[in-house]
């Protein structure tokens, strides 16, 4: 079932989510919901708190579904390693219409469960660390944006602002 994807000045996007305790059907559930989500969006990944869903679990598809064996379902996922910079383009589900150059760390290892809760251990670099490092800031209540210097974030969050108020957003 498709989920509505909440946008940024949604409390869900602001607030740490809870770690996944029981791995029962309706967890399941959440997760095939968030894929066929993400890919109708269609988009390259979504954290749980995007569908007002305040725990700890993402989906990631570079390929967005063209690609089979591409897909990550991560559960409680978390940092081992991270390392180098990387400067590119990023844009998010939440924030429809912008993107901005972010500097992030350009190899990750992350330790995550899968759906089945069986602990993963996943090393990546370029986008697919990108998109770990995006997916995992969800989780922690944190957006592209915040990541930003003080005047481009501005500019963004006003722009985003004079969406809201006229209604557009
Ligand atoms: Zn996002």
């Amino acid at each position: 079932m498709l989920r509505s994807i909440v946008r940024y000045g949604a409390r869900e996007l602001q607030m740490p989510a809870a770690r996944v305790e029981t791995f029962d059907a309706t967890l399941q559930t959440l997760i095939d919901d968030m894929i066929e989500t993400m890919y109708a969006a269609p988009g390259v990944g979504l954290a749980a708190p995007q569908v007002g869903v305040a725990q700890q679990v993402c989906v990631i598809d570079l390929s967005v579904g063209k690609r089979g064996g591409e897909l990550l379902a991560l559960i409680n996922p978390e940092f081992v390693e991270r390392d180098g910079l990387q400067l590119e383009e990023e844009g998010c589900l939440s924030v429809p219409g912008f993107s901005a150059t972010v500097g992030r760390p350009s190899r990750v290892v992350v330790r995550a469960l899968d759906r089945g809760g069986v602990v993963r251990t996943i090393e990546a670099t370029g986008l697919l660390a990108r998109a770990l490092q995006h997916e995992i800031d969800h989780l922690e209540g944190r957006l592209f944006l915040d990541r930003l210097r003080g005047i481009t974030r501005d500019i963004l969050v006003r722009r985003i602002r004079k969406l809201q108020r006229t209604g557009k957003w």
